[in-house]
């Protein structure tokens, strides 16, 4: 038996998608018309904010961080997210500032953060690691105190909530991806969110080329429209999304319990928010599990269980990170040494849940 790590499920979609992409294409009008309209609407009901649909949360957040009119400024990130989270701060010919790791959420360390801001700094860049929301109330509170614009890297959060609310509604900017690693895809995109309506007009502009209809532009834009055919399959799957949440809770539970051995930690969700588990991590411990991350990786691909070091290495010390690789990170080195994600699909069966868990539990001390 063998296990991929991700299964989009863009396959159950066919069936329904192929008339509506001949009558796409037999229209003419292919990008950024009804169908994205459509899906900006839907998704706007669903979080409960404005919503503008992008070609991706890379450049979501490019043109987010542009809107916001940052540049020469300082923006705390996380280390351990992903890299285009900082990618988008450098772009904009910022210096990303990076903070520590929570031992237990993954998400960016609050007091690391505090003591890193300086009269440089803007802004605070936060991810929701894995769709697992960042303690957004001391978060809005720190920012609110220093006057710095607070927005989210929330790649993983479509479907997420923090106190009963939509991850979304929260910040000066969210940023979500639609990107076939997420829950919700539309193959390629996506979407901006935010309250300030002057704010998404000029998103929709910055996603335009920064070009208005009459071609003077107003800022550096980009192309990062999203076509007819990616709103036609996010419309699709976002009827689904909510049934995908709830199983993925399921599985990560299930997990969870079978995995609760000596050496085997896992990611702490508060009781105020709602996670995706876009990704489901373990923290090895060696001496008490047995045996190190790498060579339960390696254990696990030999029985054909593919499995990702999502967040390794932290962007702190990656090669396009150069001037930061002296900085030291203790606890995002520590979870990014000894982390593993293991499968989860939005559809899962028992068994290879148990096939898992199997093959984790047989290579730990017996
Ligand atoms: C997937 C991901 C991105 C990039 O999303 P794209 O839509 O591919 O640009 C950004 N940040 C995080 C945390 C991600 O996981």
């Amino acid at each position: 038996m063998g296990v991929k790590f991700l299964i989009p499920n863009f396959e159950l979609y066919s069936k329904k998608a192929l008339p509506l992409i001949e009558k796409i294409l037999n229209s003419n009008m292919v990008t950024n018309s009804q169908f994205v309209s459509e899906f900006e609407k839907i998704t706007s009901n669903y979080i409960g904010r404005g919503v503008v649909a992008t070609s991706s949360c890379t450049s979501s957040m490019m043109i987010g961080i542009k809107a916001l009119g940052l540049k020469h400024c300082e923006i705390i990130v996380p280390s351990f997210t992903f890299c285009s989270t900082a990618h988008a701060v450098e772009w904009n010919n910022c210096r990303p500032v990076f903070a520590d790791a929570d031992p237990e959420t993954f998400n960016i360390d609050i007091e690391d953060v505090k003591s890193k801001i300086t009269p440089k700094t803007k802004a605070i860049l936060a991810t929701h690691v894995f769709g697992n929301p960042c303690n957004i109330k001391a978060l809005s509170d720190m920012a609110k105190d220093k006057n710095l614009h607070l927005c989210f890297d929330a790649a993983h959060g479509f479907g997420a909530s923090y106190e009963n609310k939509k991850i979304g509604s929260f910040a000066s900017f969210e940023a979500f991806s639609l990107s076939p690693t997420k829950l919700l895809s539309t193959m390629e995109g996506g979407l901006v969110t935010s309250s300030d309506e002057n704010f998404l007009a000029k998103i929709k502009v910055a996603r335009n080329y920064g070009s208005p209809p009459d071609y003077n532009c107003t800022m550096h834009g980009l192309n990062s429209r999203m076509t007819e055919i990616n709103a036609l399959i996010g419309t699709l799957m976002l009827e689904d999304l909510d049934k995908y949440v709830e199983n993925r809770n399921k599985y990560a539970e299930y997990y969870k319990k079978k995995l609760s051995t000596p050496g085997v930690s896992f990611q702490k969700i508060e009781p105020n928010s709602v996670t995706t588990y876009k990704d489901f991590a373990i923290v090895v411990d060696e001496k008490e599990f047995g045996m190190n991350r790498n060579q339960l990786t390696e254990h696990l691909h030999n029985k054909g269980i593919e499995s990702k070091k999502y967040f390794y290495p932290p962007i702190h010390k990656m090669g396009a990170y150069k001037e930061h690789n002296d900085l030291h990170l203790h606890v995002t080195e520590k979870i990014a040494n000894n982390i593993l994600c293991l499968p989860i699909h939005s559809i899962m069966s028992e068994e290879t849940l148990d096939f898992v868990c199997g093959a984790v539990l047989e290579s730990g001390r017996k």
